[in-house]
């Protein structure tokens, strides 16, 4: 096992993973930006160094930066958290040239996923069901065209480098489809310096089911059923729950099985999800992330589960510490994310927190890096806590939630608490009934 673990991120994800090893007996070690020399994940773990000015570009995704703080503090091996290096497969090249351990999985398994285009293709191969559309990138407006024709209007351009939600447009008539191809290609060029673009059919109503998956890298794996992050805004989840409402056990079953087997038969290493569109009891996958997600601790909170002790177990070698069959699920579990952001326009609202109350109680877990007096910085994403909860069932879950909420103050700067205090009133949401459009046009209605 690892004595010394270097944290590549921040918030509250940092402070996740400084927690996951204080219980394992592991030092940590936090890196962390000019702007953040006073945050929480610096002050918990047991060393920090600095690795660089504000701009992420410059510290939290500086290769050299964080490897020389590996050599400096004597860490064996690297936790990228969510987002910033976590899917950057030269980065996890650089860490094995140098005699580190990553800590996720190999650089060939971010790469063939992180093309949505390969992912694509090989989710096919692997027998996992996809959603109908173009082989591959479209490379002209005549064969996009062409395509649409093929599966039938609407489809939807995505960007094959995309991610975040961006670089999608959809086409609902071939009137569109000009329109839409060329604002998704210049979109992706932008975003992510890559235009190629592919072509899907658009589901109308579908779900968001994310199953998440979990492999020992020499040919193991198990699911840990699935997540429904169906509340979106601009393809952003914000609020997330395990078991899905409308998934039944037969169905979960089914599709974490072919899941499991395909990340099995590729020794994938690590925690991974794939991710699907559920519409009329089929399964359509649009990809794949190989780490740990935000939401995972849903499924921490059903299958009472540490999947960021397990993510350093096996990147240490050891083999898993459950089988399939100690998986069963245990009641219900929602998080909701809490952004410092303004409504109803949903502007980021950094600034100085003059007074945080964080809920507690039974079955309530919330994770975020805030505390009285710390002034968020402009600089970074707006994410500033989950609050999650879990109960025996949904209900209980729901009305859990709304008492947590209850507690839950955060003073001095918007956030996107009143979101949920309005969400929990909707019959909708307390039933389970909607889907990936429900709340962009219940914010239509209520808020804007
Ligand atoms: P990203 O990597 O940018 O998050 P995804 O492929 O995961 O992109 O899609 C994000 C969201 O976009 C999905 O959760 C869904 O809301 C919407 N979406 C993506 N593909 C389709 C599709 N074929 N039909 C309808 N909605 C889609």
């Amino acid at each position: 096992m690892f004595d010394k673990i270097l944290i590549a991120n921040r918030g509250e994800i940092a402070l996740r993973v400084v927690r996951a090893c204080r219980e394992m007996g592991i030092k940590s070690v936090a890196v962390h930006s000019t702007a953040d020399a006073d945050a929480m994940h610096v002050r918990m773990a047991d060393e920090a160094v600095c690795i660089g000015p504000n701009p992420s570009g410059q510290s939290y995704l500086s290769f050299p930066a964080i490897i020389s703080a590996c050599e400096i503090t004597g860490a064996q091996a690297i936790h990228p958290g969510y987002g910033f290096l976590s899917e950057n497969a030269a980065f996890v090249q650089a860490v094995e040239d140098h005699d580190l351990t990553f800590i996720g999985p190999s650089a060939e398994h971010i790469r063939i996923m992180g093309d949505k285009i390969t992912a694509k293709e090989t989710a096919k191969a692997l027998g996992i069901p996809v959603v109908p559309g173009s082989d591959g990138g479209v490379p002209n407006l005549a064969t996009a065209k062409t395509v649409a024709a093929e599966i039938g209007y609407p489809v939807i351009i995505k960007a094959t480098a995309g991610g975040g939600g961006r670089g999608m447009k959809v086409a609902k008539t071939e009137k569109d489809i000009e329109t839409a191809f060329s604002t998704a290609r210049s979109e992706a060029k932008a975003a992510f310096g890559n235009d190629e673009v592919y072509i899907e059919k658009y589901l109308t109503t579908p779900r968001h089911i994310e199953i998440q998956v979990f492999g020992d890298g020499k040919g193991k794996a198990v699911h840990l059923g699935e997540r429904d992050c169906s509340l979106q805004r601009r393809h952003q989840k914000v609020f997330e729950e395990a078991p899905g409402p409308c998934i039944t056990p037969e169905e979960r079953a089914r599709i974490g099985k072919i899941c499991s087997d395909a990340v099995a038969k590729i020794n994938y290493i690590g925690a991974g999800t794939v991710e699907f569109l559920y519409e009329n009891g089929e399964f359509y996958f649009i990809e794949m992330n190989t780490r740990l997600q935000v939401e995972h601790p849903v499924t921490e909170g059903i299958f009472r589960q540490d999947l960021v002790r397990e993510q350093i177990r096996v990147a240490a070698g050891l083999p898993m510490s459950f089988s399939q069959e100690d998986l069963w699920i245990d009641g219900h579990a929602i998080e909701v994310r809490i952004n410092a952001e303004k409504l109803p326009n949903f502007s980021p609202c950094p600034g100085k927190i003059t007074h945080y109350h964080a809920p507690g109680g039974l079955g309530v877990r919330m994770d975020s890096a805030l505390y009285d007096g710390y002034s968020i910085p402009p600089y970074y994403d707006s994410l500033i806590g989950k609050l999650i909860v879990h109960g025996r069932d949904r209900p209980e879950a729901l009305a859990r939630l709304k008492r947590a909420l209850g507690e839950l103050i955060v003073d001095g700067i918007d956030t996107t608490i009143p979101l949920f205090h309005a969400l929990l009133e909707e019959k909708d949401v307390l039933s389970g009934d909607y889907n990936i459009h429900w709340l962009e046009k219940w914010l239509e209605k209520n808020l804007q």
